[in-house]
C-alpha cells in the first residue's frame, strides 16, 4: 500500500487547489511543521532545511526506496536518486541531479543524501567497495579545506562543486570527476565579524600533536594568528581535533601518500605564517617611502620551510620588477603595496593548493578503462545571491544562476512542450519568461558586460572601475535589463538608492544593485611576476608546483585569461555537460536565518520560492500532464488489471493500453493517447492504478 497516513498538505503540488504563492509557502509550511520536508512537483524534490535530524535517512529507509516506484512512498531525496540511478542503469540515459538553494537551504547535506543513495545501492564487491569509499571520503577533504563557518551556515561551502560519478554497463561505479569553481579566496585573509576563516586552519592547530605542531613551526593557539579570526575560533556542534584525524585518513583513503599529505599541511601552514609577516614603514636614502619585515624569525621560518633565503622572500614582498624590451627597473613598495603583496600572495597559494587537492583526487577516481560509461552529474553550487553590498563575486554567480536558470527552462519547459508536439497532444502554451537577453547582456562575446570588463582589464592607459562602469552606462543605457544612475531617464524614476558607482541588472529572480568598486582588480587576478617568480625558485615541492608561470622559461607575455573569461568559460562547459544529460531536480529552501529547527518564515520562503521559479513549475507542470510512459513498458506493468489483456494479449501495445485503462474506473480526462506514449494527467490516478494493481498481486 502507498504509505500516505499521516501525511499532511499534498505531495505533489501539482495537486495545489487553489494554486499561487501563498498556498504553495502554506502547504510547504504545514508540511515542514509535521517534519515532512520534501514536497514534489512532478519529479522535481523541493527540500525545506529541517535543522534536526529526522529519522528517515540510513539503510531501512534506502532499502524501502529501493522496492517502491517514485509517488508510492512520501516524497524524499532518495526516491530522487532511485529514478536517476534506475534510468541511468536500465535505460542507458546519463543523469544529472542539480541542487540549488541558497547559502544554508541544505544542498550539500542534499547532495551527500544522493551520494549515499547511489553508493548502497549500486553494486557490491571488494573493488567496488574501495570506488565507492574514494567518492565519498572526498567529501569530508573538500569540506575541510573549502568550507566555512558564515553568518548563514556552520558549514558553508565556499566553492560550487560538480561531481560526475562514472558506472559500468552494469551500474557498478568506476570513478569519477570533480570540478570546482569559484573559491572564496578572499576569505584566507578577512572574514566578517561572526565569520571564521576555511576549517582546515583551525582543525590543523586543534588536532596536530605537539611534535607536528612543532615541525610545521606552528602554535597551537588560533588567536595567534592574524588570519584567523580571534572572536570564533569554535564553532559549536564541530569538533575541530577529531575533523583533523577524519581528514588525514579521509585522505589516505583517496590515495594521498603520506609525503603528500605532510606536503599539504606544510603549505597550510605557511598561509597561516604568511598572515603574521609584519611589514613596517622604512625610507630609501633619498626619501622615497619603501617597506621592510619587522619579525626576522618569522620570515626566516618561512624562508626555510619553503626553501628559500629571507632575503629572496623580503624582496619579493617589498619591491617589485618593471620589465621592458631594454631594461629591469626594480621599484620599492610602500607598506600598504608590501601588504597587499602579502595577502595576493597568500590568497593565491591557498587557492592553488586547493585546485590541486581537487586534481589529485580526481588523479585518483580517474577512470582508465576505455568501456562505455553510464554518468551521474552532481552539481551542489551557490544560489541566486543578493546581498547588502554586491560585487563582482554575487556578479559571476548570479550569471551562473542565470544559466542554469535556462539550462531549467529549456530543458524543462520546452522539453516538455515539443514532446506533446511531438506526440500529438493538444497543448496550451504556457508563458514563461525566457532569460537569455539577461544571459546576453552579461556573457555576449563582444557586447557582454563580461567582454567590457576584458576589454577595460586590457587597455593600455589609465583605467579603473568607474571608466568601466562608463562604459556600460554608455552602451547599455537603452537595454532593459540595465539599470544605473546615469541611465535613469523618462521612463524609469530617478532612483536614489543606488549609488553612484553602481549598476543594477534585472535578473529573473530579481533586480540586483552592483558595486563595481574592485571589479577590475578581481577581474584581473594578478599576481606579481615577482611573487610568482620567488615561489617556483622554493625548494618545497609542492609550493613550488602550484606557480609554474614562475619559471623564467615559461615566461611568456600572453596574458593568462582573466578570473571573468575562465569563470564564463567553466559555465559554459558545464552547460554543454548538464544538456547533453536528464536533469532532476532539487530545490532547497531555508526556512529561517537561525539555523533553529521548528522554525518557519513564510517571509523568506516566498522571496526563495521565486528566485527558484517554484510556482512557473508547478503551472507548467499543471498545464500538462505528470505522467508519460512509452506504451509496451505501461502494458507489461499493468496489464494484468483487465480481463482482455490478462493472462494473454496479442494485441498491439497501445490497444492493450485502452483495454486496461478501459477497466479502471478513471474518468477519460486523466489520459491522452500520443503517437508512442500513454499520457497522465495527475500523479493519483497513477496511485489508483499503482493500488489496483498490488492488489492483484
Ligand atoms: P548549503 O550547502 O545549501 O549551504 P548545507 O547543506 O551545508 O547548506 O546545510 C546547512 C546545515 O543545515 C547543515 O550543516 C545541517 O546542519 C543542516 N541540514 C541541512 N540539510 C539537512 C537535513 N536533511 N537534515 C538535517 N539537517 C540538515
Ligand atoms: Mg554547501
Amino acid at each position: 500500500m502507498p504509505v500516505l497516513e499521516g501525511s499532511v498538505g499534498v505531495e505533489d503540488l501539482v495537486l495545489l487547489e487553489p494554486l499561487d504563492e501563498d498556498s504553495l509557502i502554506k502547504n510547504l509550511q504545514l508540511r515542514f511543521e509535521n517534519k515532512e520536508i520534501y514536497t514534489y512537483i512532478g519529479n522535481v524534490v523541493i527540500s525545506v532545511n529541517p535543522y534536526q535530524q529526522l529519522p528517515i535517512y540510513g539503510p531501512e529507509f534506502i532499502a524501502k526506496y529501493q522496492d517502491y516506484t517514485f509517488y508510492e512512498l512520501k516524497p524524499h531525496i532518495y526516491a530522487l536518486a532511485n529514478v536517476a540511478y534506475q534510468s541511468l542503469k536500465d535505460r542507458d540515459r546519463d543523469q544529472c541531479i542539480l541542487i540549488t538553494g541558497e547559502s544554508g537551504a541544505g544542498k550539500t547535506e542534499a547532495s551527500k543524501l544522493v551520494m549515499s543513495y547511489v553508493a548502497a545501492v549500486c553494486g557490491k564487491g571488494e573493488q567496488v567497495n574501495s570506488v565507492k569509499e574514494q567518492l565519498l571520503q572526498s567529501n569530508p577533504v573538500l569540506e575541510a579545506f573549502g568550507n566555512a563557518k558564515t553568518i548563514r551556515n556552520d558549514n558553508s561551502s565556499r566553492f560550487g562543486k560538480y561531481m560526475d560519478i562514472e558506472f559500468d554497463f552494469k551500474g557498478s561505479p568506476l570513478g569519477g570527476v570533480i570540478t570546482n569553481y569559484l573559491l572564496e579566496k578572499s576569505r584566507v585573509v578577512k572574514q566578517l565579524k561572526g565569520e571564521r576563516n576555511f576549517h582546515i586552519f583551525y582543525q590543523l592547530l586543534a588536532g596536530a600533536d605537539a611534535q607536528l605542531l612543532r615541525a610545521l613551526k606552528l602554535e597551537q593557539d588560533a588567536s595567534h594568528y592574524t588570519y584567523l579570526n580571534r572572536e570564533v575560533s569554535r564553532v559549536h556542534s564541530m569538533d575541530d581535533a577529531s575533523n583533523f584525524r577524519d581528514v588525514q585518513s579521509a585522505m589516505s583513503v583517496i590515495g594521498f601518500s603520506e609525503d603528500e599529505i605532510r606536503q599539504v599541511l606544510e603549505v597550510t601552514a605557511l598561509v597561516l605564517k604568511l598572515g603574521n609577516v609584519e611589514l613596517a614603514d622604512e625610507y630609501q636614502a633619498n626619501g622615497t617611502p619603501a617597506s621592510g619585515i619587522r619579525d626576522g624569525k618569522g620570515i626566516r621560518e618561512i624562508g626555510e620551510m619553503m626553501g628559500l633565503s629571507s632575503v629572496e622572500l623580503e624582496r619579493a614582498l617589498c619591491s617589485r620588477t618593471m620589465e621592458t624590451a631594454k631594461e629591469k627597473v626594480v621599484t620599492t613598495l610602500n607598506v600598504m603595496q608590501a601588504q597587499y603583496a602579502r595577502d595576493a600572495l597568500a590568497k593565491n597559494v591557498y587557492s592553488r593548493l586547493f585546485d590541486w587537492i581537487v586534481g589529485r583526487i580526481n588523479e585518483s577516481i580517474k577512470v582508465d578503462t576505455g568501456e562505455k560509461r553510464k554518468v551521474m552529474g552532481v552539481l551542489d553550487i551557490y544560489g541566486f545571491e543578493i546581498l547588502e553590498d554586491n560585487s563582482f563575486e554575487q556578479f559571476v554567480i548570479n550569471y551562473c544562476n542565470e544559466k542554469l536558470q535556462q539550462v531549467f527552462i529549456e530543458l524543462t519547459l520546452k522539453e516538455e512542450q515539443e514532446e506533446y508536439r511531438r506526440e500529438g497532444i493538444p497543448w496550451t502554451e504556457v508563458e514563461y519568461f525566457d532569460n537569455s537577453i539577461i544571459c546576453n547582456l552579461i556573457e555576449h562575446s563582444q557586447r557582454g558586460i563580461l567582454a567590457m570588463l576584458d576589454e577595460e582589464c586590457l587597455r593600455p592607459g589609465v583605467v579603473s572601475d568607474s571608466t568601466f562602469l562608463a562604459k556600460l552606462n554608455h552602451l547599455f543605457s537603452k537595454h532593459n535589463h540595465y539599470e544605473s544612475k546615469v541611465t535613469q531617464n523618462a521612463q524609469r524614476q530617478y532612483d536614489h538608492t543606488m549609488g553612484l558607482g553602481c549598476f543594477r541588472i534585472c535578473h529573473y529572480a530579481g533586480k540586483v544593485t552592483y558595486n563595481v568598486n574592485g571589479f577590475i582588480d578581481k577581474n584581473n587576478d594578478l599576481l606579481f611576476r615577482d611573487l610568482s617568480q620567488t615561489m617556483w625558485k622554493a625548494k618545497h615541492p609542492l609550493l613550488r608546483s602550484l606557480f609554474p608561470e614562475g619559471n623564467p622559461k615559461e615566461a611568456s607575455l600572453k596574458r593568462p585569461p582573466t578570473a571573468g573569461t575562465q569563470f564564463k568559460n567553466s559555465v559554459a562547459i558545464l552547460m554543454k555537460n548538464l544538456y547533453s544529460k536528464n536533469p532532476n531536480y532539487i530545490r532547497c529552501i531555508k526556512p529561517n536565518n537561525q539555523q533553529q529547527k521548528g522554525r518557519f518564515s513564510s517571509e523568506l520562503a516566498v522571496v526563495q520560492a521565486r528566485y527558484l521559479g517554484l510556482l512557473e513549475n508547478v503551472r507548467v507542470r499543471r498545464a500538462g500532464y505528470a505522467h508519460r510512459q512509452v506504451y509496451k513498458p505501461f502494458l507489461e506493468r499493468y496489464r494484468l488489471l483487465s480481463r482482455s489483456t490478462w493472462p494473454h494479449w496479442n494485441g498491439g501495445d497501445r490497444e492493450g493500453v485502452e483495454k486496461v485503462l478501459e477497466s479502471v474506473a478513471v474518468s477519460s480526462e486523466e489520459f491522452a493517447y500520443g503517437k508512442t506514449k500513454i499520457f497522465i494527467r495527475s500523479p493519483k490516478t497513477l496511485f489508483h492504478l499503482e493500488e489496483q494493481r498490488r492488489l492483484r498481486l
